[in-house]
C-alpha cells in the first residue's frame, strides 16, 4: 500500500483555508481523498490601532501565529502626537503605519476587513468577517471606541469612565473578559486614551496571553549588540 500527497494549497486572502489532496493506492485500486479546513491562528487581534498593533508585535515576536483584522477606522489617524515617550513628534497615520510594519516584520498577518462575529468552537474561536472566517485559540479585542462587536458577541460591558468614551468591556487586571480566551485591551478596555498608554496596554495583555500559552511568565528583551 502506498499513499501520496498530490497537492497542498493555502489561501489567506479569501478564507485562510487549506486544501490537501491525498492519493491512496494498493494493488490496482487508487483512491483520492480531498481534505479542506481552516488554519488555526494562536492569536487573532481585532483592531490595528496603537493597542492592536502593539499586541500583535509582541505575540508575533514570541513566535505565536498571529492575525490582525482591521477595518481602517482608527481615531488615531486624526492625531498629531508629541506626548508619546521616546518619539519626539509623529502624525497619527505614521504611528499606525509604523506599528503595523513592526508587527508584520515578525510575521503577523494583516487583513483589512470588518469582524462581524466571534463564536466559540471546540478548538477555540471562529472569527467571521464581512469576507471570510478564521480560527483562533485566543482573541484580543482592540477596537478602540467601538463597542458594537463586544456587545454582539456577549462580552460584559459597562459605561466608560474616560472622556468621550461611552461603553467599555469589563476586564480583569490581566485583560481577561467574561469569555475565557477572549481578551480586551486599550481604549475599549477603559484605559486612558493616549497612544503610549493604549499601546502599553496592548503589550501588557499580549504578554499575559503569551505567558498563558507558554505556561510561564514571558519576557521579551533584546540586548544592544556590542
Ligand atoms: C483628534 C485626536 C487627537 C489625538 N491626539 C492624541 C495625542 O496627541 N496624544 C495621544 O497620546 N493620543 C491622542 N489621541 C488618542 C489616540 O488616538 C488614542 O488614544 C488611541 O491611541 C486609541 O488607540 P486604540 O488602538 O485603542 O484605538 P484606535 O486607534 O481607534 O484603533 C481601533 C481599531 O479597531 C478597528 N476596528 C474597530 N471595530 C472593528 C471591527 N469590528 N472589525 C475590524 N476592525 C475594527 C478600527 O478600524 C481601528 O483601526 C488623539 C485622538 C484623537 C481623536
Amino acid at each position: 500500500m502506498k499513499f501520496l500527497i498530490i497537492s497542498y494549497s493555502q489561501n489567506l486572502e479569501t478564507s485562510n483555508s487549506f486544501y490537501i489532496q491525498l492519493l491512496l493506492s494498493y494493488d490496482d485500486t487508487v483512491i483520492t481523498y480531498d481534505l479542506e479546513g481552516l488554519l488555526m491562528f494562536d492569536v487573532v487581534v481585532i483592531g490595528a490601532g496603537p493597542t492592536g498593533a502593539s499586541a500583535a508585535l509582541f505575540t508575533a515576536k514570541a513566535g505565536k501565529k498571529t492575525l490582525v483584522i482591521d477595518n481602517d477606522k482608527s481615531v488615531t489617524k486624526r492625531a498629531w502626537i508629541e506626548n508619546h515617550y521616546g518619539v519626539l513628534e509623529i502624525s497619527g497615520p505614521d504611528l499606525i503605519e509604523n506599528g503595523k510594519k513592526q508587527a508584520s516584520k515578525f510575521g503577523a498577518e494583516m487583513v483589512k476587513a470588518t469582524v462581524a462575529n466571534v463564536s466559540k468552537t471546540d478548538n477555540g474561536f471562529k472569527v467571521e468577517t464581512d469576507q471570510s472566517e478564521y480560527e483562533a485559540k485566543h482573541v484580543i479585542i482592540a477596537t478602540g471606541m467601538m463597542a458594537d462587536l463586544a456587545e454582539k458577541i456577549g462580552l460584559t460591558t459597562k459605561p466608560g469612565t474616560e472622556p468621550r468614551i461611552k461603553t467599555i468591556i469589563d476586564v480583569d487586571a490581566a485583560g481577561k473578559t467574561n469569555i475565557e480566551g477572549i481578551w480586551a485591551a486599550g481604549t475599549i478596555a477603559g484605559v486612558s486614551m493616549h497612544t503610549i498608554i493604549t499601546a502599553g496596554d496592548g503589550a501588557k495583555v499580549a504578554i499575559n496571553v503569551i505567558s498563558e500559552m507558554n505556561g510561564e511568565r514571558y519576557v521579551d528583551h533584546d540586548i544592544l549588540k556590542a
